[in-house]
């Protein structure tokens, strides 16, 4: 903060907003804004996303759709929305090796989730001994909250057009969180002001023409989608195209010239580990299940549980014709996921691998069809070869 942000917090800290907020600092947030309890305003573009098929079939969103635009669906009697954020950039690791892979920025610490549940519940608990008759309802990703709208309306920056949050001094870099609370606090101003200007950087540099225009991204062409949220087998277009990517993307962040000069993270929970840092992704492969599991345990990366992490894993060897993947993929072949197995032949077939003509004939009969399905064009390009 500057000087004059800091005399300005000074004055406010005499209300229990200016308090609150002091507290919300204290408690670790980098950003923090008070917005009130309406109809978000992005909710109709939100509402035409959905109708575009833009967000790739991810049936709870459209389940949600409803309530999405009504934060009293969340908390009856909600008046203002405190939204905080948490900064998580760090610096970067070497680039991968040709057997390594990226994890997306904020998934290579613990799960941020937690980290943030539990600051809004303490901030929570904090508003109700200074009002013990509040009812609030702390909010991370645990409800149908358009958050980054409420985020807008409450000051902490715009919506770029890789429809991110983006603070001017933060960057984007950030997680957000919320508490509905069903008394009216003081509101901060709208950042009606947006930063992007002539700016396309991150419409460009997406690998997968994600962006059917500034501020629309359509998820069926995004990694993070494909590599995150999608169950089961990925067709070979997106398959074929998730680059250096085995959880999550960051390209379309990470070109955003609002975060080059952004701080870094100071959450100690948030700092990657060592193992999410460039995962050697033959090392997965060749990992016993119990042990990866266990390694995924209190992370972001257990939405995708080891069938995606795995299933991605033999797509990237794959796509670049890794022959030192060989072996555990034809291991893998064997595997209990179908998914897993799947993965494995097509990548096998990607790398032309003819010693694994023999184990992908062995899965012609496999009792899953896609697994099935999956060896026999493996073998048709390996034998067509
Ligand atoms: S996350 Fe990656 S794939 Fe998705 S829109 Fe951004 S740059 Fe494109
Ligand atoms: S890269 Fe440029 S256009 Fe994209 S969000 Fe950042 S400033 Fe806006």
């Amino acid at each position: 903060m500057n000087e004059r942000e800091v005399r300005a917090e000074n004055r406010n800290c005499d209300s229990l907003t200016g308090r609150l907020k002091a507290e919300a600092r204290r408690l670790g947030f980098d950003l923090v804004g008070v917005a009130p309890a309406v109809v978000p305003p992005g909710y109709g573009r939100y509402l035409a996303w959905l109708e575009a098929g833009h967000d790739a079939g991810m049936a709870y969103l459209k389940r949600q759709s409803e309530p999405r635009g009504n934060p009293q669906r969340v908390l009856e009697g909600a008046r203002s929305v405190v939204v905080v954020g948490l900064i998580y950039g760090r610096p970067e690791p070497v680039e991968p090796g040709p057997t390594q892979a990226k994890v997306a920025r904020y998934a290579r610490g613990s799960d941020y989730h937690e980290i943030l549940w539990r600051r809004l519940e303490s901030l929570l608990d904090w508003l109700k001994i200074e009002q013990p008759e509040v009812i609030g309802r702390a909010v991370c990703d645990t409800a149908p909250l358009l958050e980054r709208d409420f985020a807008r309306l409450g000051g902490l920056g715009w919506i770029g057009k890789n429809t991110c949050l983006i603070d001017r001094k933060a960057g984007s870099f950030t997680v957000l969180g919320s508490i509905l609370v069903d008394i009216e606090l003081e509101f901060d101003q709208p950042h009606e002001s947006n930063h992007c200007g002539t700016c396309t950087r991150c419409l460009t540099a997406c690998p997968t023409g994600a962006f059917v225009g500034p501020y629309e991204l359509d998820a069926r062409r995004c990694i993070s989608y494909w590599t995150i949220e999608h169950k089961g087998p990925i067709p070979d277009g997106p398959a074929e195209k998730l680059a250096d990517w085995v959880f999550g993307c960051d390209i379309c962040q990470e070109v955003c010239p609002w975060n080059r000069k952004a701080p870094w993270g100071r959450e100690p929970e948030l700092e990657p580990r060592q193992e999410f840092r460039n995962p050697d992704l033959i090392e997965w492969l060749n990992r016993a299940p119990i042990e990866f599991r266990r390694g995924l345990k209190g992370t972001a990366l257990a939405r995708s549980k080891r069938s995606g992490l795995l299933r991605n894993a033999a797509l990237i060897l794959g796509t670049r014709q890794s022959v030192e993947a060989v072996p555990a993929l034809i291991d893998r072949l064997s595997d209990d996921d179908p998914i897993v197995r799947g993965a494995a032949a097509w990548a096998l077939g990607r790398i032309g691998a003819t010693e694994a003509i023999g184990p992908l004939r062995d899965r012609l009969t496999d009792p899953d069809p896609s697994v099935s399905l999956a060896s026999h064009r493996a073998l048709e390009r390996l034998e067509g070869n």
